[in-house]
């Protein structure tokens, strides 16, 4: 299949050839042509599967396909001088954008925005704006007055100007939920839902997510009209390019040395270290520096300005260790990202999955090592469980755990490795084979008043 068969407009398909597209990803074939008949979606695939392009293009393709003077009229600003050539005071015009993506961060938000204006590059008159919390409040009411046929935002801010009547969401056409099942997490669902009040009935309703179970299905059933379920692949996606590694560390001590050894093989371009809290981004970034390496942080608490610096180096290659939290690094999308480490396990299995996203973008190999505490084991295998995937116990001469936990230890006859073989090699110990029948660990996490179990795909 080819974007040709999908039916999209010779000016986006120029775009996406100018990107280097050659074939639709999977969630792109089944949810295009469905968007483009003007269907209501509920989405589930993993990350870096091209979910993006799977809402823009069958927008953007409704958008150029339109004859000229069926488009929108004039923008606040020209009504605004029209008004003043007559004399008149201008009139305030609150913007009245056709397309809302709502994302969960202001990171997602810009990398929507910019794959936008990529595919959309060839279309005049399009033009995409995001409206962020941390953005200068002067810049957001000149990107508003452009009256952008597409608005991408993070729910709080696009709140605010949404009561202060500088949008109007009455003309909405398409409404985008981008990572729904993260919006809530993040506490977002009464935003979400007192957006969606402000928009008409008529729209069409694309809704992402990685998982459509538990509360995130039942928002996605309430807010579309007989949408078409496309599950491409649930939160188990399988990552078969991404390498995984456990190692086990006895203390603190001991997971910093072998971080910082690990951080010196040469087949790192880039790597991203996530870590539990923002704290230990910071003093952990800070350490890699002192030991030479060219490390920075990224967590919420950073100001806008600062993270949108960190991520710029990223991307330019100047940095080659992010440390960063779960939060903060979401929909981070920098094809130099060869490895990912775990320094310490994400509290939600599912967040293991979009962490080890980070690395293999872009159809490249990736590797994803996780240092852990031998009090952690339950957490691994709950990891292993979701993705339905065992994660070989790795050891390292010189880097061996003092303790031996049944899962740490090396069987008889292993030899040293390099940390770098192949899975499932002899001496790699694995937590549990493939289907194996499996207790319920006792750990059940709460959050948003669900547990964690509920939001296993
Ligand atoms: P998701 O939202 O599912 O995580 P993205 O939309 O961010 O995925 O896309 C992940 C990466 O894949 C991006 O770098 C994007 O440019 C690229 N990509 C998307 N669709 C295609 C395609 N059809 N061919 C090649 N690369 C693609
Ligand atoms: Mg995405």
């Amino acid at each position: 299949m080819t974007f040709e068969t999908l039916g999209l407009h010779p000016q986006i398909l120029q775009a996406l050839t100018d990107a280097g597209y050659t074939i639709p990803t999977p969630v792109q074939q089944e949810a295009v042509p469905a968007a483009i008949a003007g269907r209501d979606l509920m989405v589930s695939s993993q990350t870096g599967s091209g979910k993006t392009a799977a809402f823009m293009l069958p927008a953007l393709n409704k958008f150029a396909n339109e004859p000229v003077e069926a488009r929108p009229g004039k923008t606040p600003n020209q009504n605004a001088q029209a008004a003043r050539s007559r004399g008149e005071r201008p009139r305030f015009m609150p913007a009245q954008p056709r397309m809302l993506v709502l994302t969960p961060t202001r990171e997602l938000a810009l990398q929507v925005t910019t794959a936008t204006d990529k595919y959309g590059i060839h279309m005049r008159r399009v033009k995409a704006a995001s409206i962020l919390g941390g953005m200068p409040y002067p810049k957001q009411m000149q990107l508003l007055a452009r009256n952008p046929e597409i608005l991408v935002a993070t729910p709080g801010r696009l709140i605010d100007h949404m009561e202060s009547g500088k949008i109007d969401f009455s003309k909405l056409e398409i409404l985008v939920l981008d990572e729904a099942d993260r919006m809530l997490d993040m506490g977002f669902v009464e935003d979400i839902e007192l957006i969606v009040s402000r928009t008409p009935a008529t729209r069409q309703t694309l809704l992402f997510s990685a998982t459509l179970d538990g509360m995130v299905g039942n928002i996605a059933r309430r807010i579309t009209t007989d949408p078409l379920r496309i599950q491409i692949a649930g939160a188990s996606a399988r990552h078969e390019n991404i390498e995984q590694r456990v190692h086990f560390v006895d203390d603190l001590l001991h997971k910093n040395r072998l971080l910082d050894h690990l951080l010196r093989d040469t087949a790192i371009e880039q790597a991203v270290v996530f870590t539990a809290t923002k704290r230990d981004a910071d003093s952990i970034a800070d350490r890699l520096n002192i030991a030479g390496f060219a490390a920075a942080a990224l967590h919420g608490d950073m100001h806008q300005g600062a993270r949108n610096r960190t991520l710029d180096a990223l991307r330019r290659g100047q940095l080659r260790v992010l440390v960063a939290t779960d939060v903060a690094a979401r929909g981070i999308d920098v094809p130099g990202i060869t490895h990912v480490f775990n320094y310490d396990l994400p509290k939600f299995a599912e967040d293991y999955v979009h962490r080890i996203g980070r690395t293999g973008r872009a159809g490249r190999n990736g590797m994803a090592i996780s240092l852990v505490n031998h009090a952690e084991g339950v957490h691994v295998k709950r990891i292993e469980r979701l993705t339905k995937q065992t994660i070989p116990v790795d050891v390292i001469e010189g880097y061996e755990p003092k303790k031996t936990t049944s899962a740490a230890r090396p069987r008889p006859g292993w030899k040293p490795g390099d940390g770098r073989g192949k899975p499932g090699k002899p001496g790699q110990r694995t937590f549990a084979k493939p289907g194996a029948p499996r207790k319920e660990g006792g750990h059940r996490g709460q959050r948003d008043g669900r547990s964690t179990e509920s939001r296993r795909g």
